[in-house]
């Protein structure tokens, strides 16, 4: 099964049960190799008559939670526990997680901000597009797996779409957050027209979830754990994976519900500056409280600046490298408010 007009070609075929393993071949002609191709992990276990579910990982190269518990999970799932199908994306954009960046060294694209993607654009246009228009064709759902990169540090955090009474396709992202039982989740505005993952999902009537796990260019135990424990509810709720017994502990834990409905909530540094962050992960903070410091030791008489946030919320997210230019986001806030 293709797209008709992608030239990207799987090695097997996404429609045949069992576990098959293998990539998808992107074409590319360069210097180095006048008739290679870019292959793109891809596993498919598929049995019986459940729903589809895509895994995808490496969307940014620069986040490993997901590449690690997703190349774990490709161990132990096998046709015979499945109801349905899992197609499992480790390195989604390759390029960029084989040279462990967020953007593709080939096309300097960022692939969740390539969404519909383009089937004679650059590779990671081609990428999007044949994510979007076979695979997230094909599922009945989808879990995208990040993390801050290596710029952001992220406690472990659910993302979906905010929905109106009466949206059943929110209904249902919101109890795959419930089911997951991350310790944060948080909700963000409709995502059609956007290019993101997520956007694509809900454009091909997938029930897409993200999640945010951890970051600074490393792991994070914890937040791994939290991130393959969920993954496994997540399976075992929808009874497309039915594994023997599930972890201990698996009962999920109380989720802390955010949203992101204010250009408030993200901050920003003014000016370039050596970034000191004033308060930590997981803290409150309130409109004017300082959130962090500017220094210029190129002009150390200089007063530093001082950053302060614009609405009240609780820190999801911080900046990692302290060098910082004007542009760069400093905090990510998530708020109580409906
Ligand atoms: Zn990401």
């Amino acid at each position: 099964m293709t797209s008709a007009n992608s030239i990207i070609e799987p090695t097997f075929d996404l429609s045949a049960s069992g576990k098959q393993l293998g990539y998808l071949k992107l074409p590319h002609s360069v210097h180095r190799s006048a008739y290679g191709f870019i292959p793109i992990p891809i596993v498919s276990v598929k049995n019986g008559t459940g729903p589809t579910i895509l895994l995808s990982s490496g969307v940014h190269g620069d986040e490993f939670e997901g590449q690690i518990a997703l190349t774990k999970l490709i161990k132990e799932i096998e046709p015979a526990q499945v109801n349905g199908q899992v197609i499992i994306l480790t390195m989604t954009n390759f390029p960029a997680a084989k040279a462990g960046l967020r953007t593709s060294p080939v096309d300097d694209l960022n692939l969740n901000r390539e969404f519909p993607g383009d089937p004679h654009g650059t590779p990671t246009s081609q990428i999007a597009h044949f994510v979007e228009t076979v695979l997230m064709s094909m599922a009945d759902y989808s879990f995208d797996i990040h993390s801050g990169g290596t710029s952001l540090h992220y406690l472990p955090t659910i993302l979906y779409r905010a929905g109106k009474v009466g949206d059943e396709q929110a209904d249902k992202c919101k109890e795959l957050v419930t089911t997951f039982g991350a310790p944060y989740a948080i909700s963000i505005p409709s995502n059609k027209g956007i290019r993101t993952t997520m956007a694509a999902a809900e454009r091909q009537n997938a029930i897409g979830i993200g999640g945010e796990f951890g970051g600074s260019g490393t792991v994070s135990s914890e937040s791994l754990q939290i991130c393959e424990l969920g993954i496994r509810r997540l399976l075992h709720h929808l009874k497309i994976w039915s594994p023997i017994t599930l972890p201990p502990a698996s009962e999920p834990e109380e989720t802390v519900y955010l949203n992101s409905n204010s250009e408030n909530l993200l901050v920003y540094a003014d000016q370039a500056g050596l970034f000191e962050p004033a308060v930590q992960l997981g803290d409150m903070v309130v409109t004017n409280q300082i959130a962090g410091y500017l220094h210029h030791p190129d002009t150390p008489w200089l007063k530093p600046e001082e950053v302060r946030f614009k609405t009240d919320g609780l820190v999801l997210a911080k900046r990692i490298p302290s060098l910082s230019e004007r542009g760069d986001c400093l905090f990510h806030l998530g708020n109580f408010d409906r």
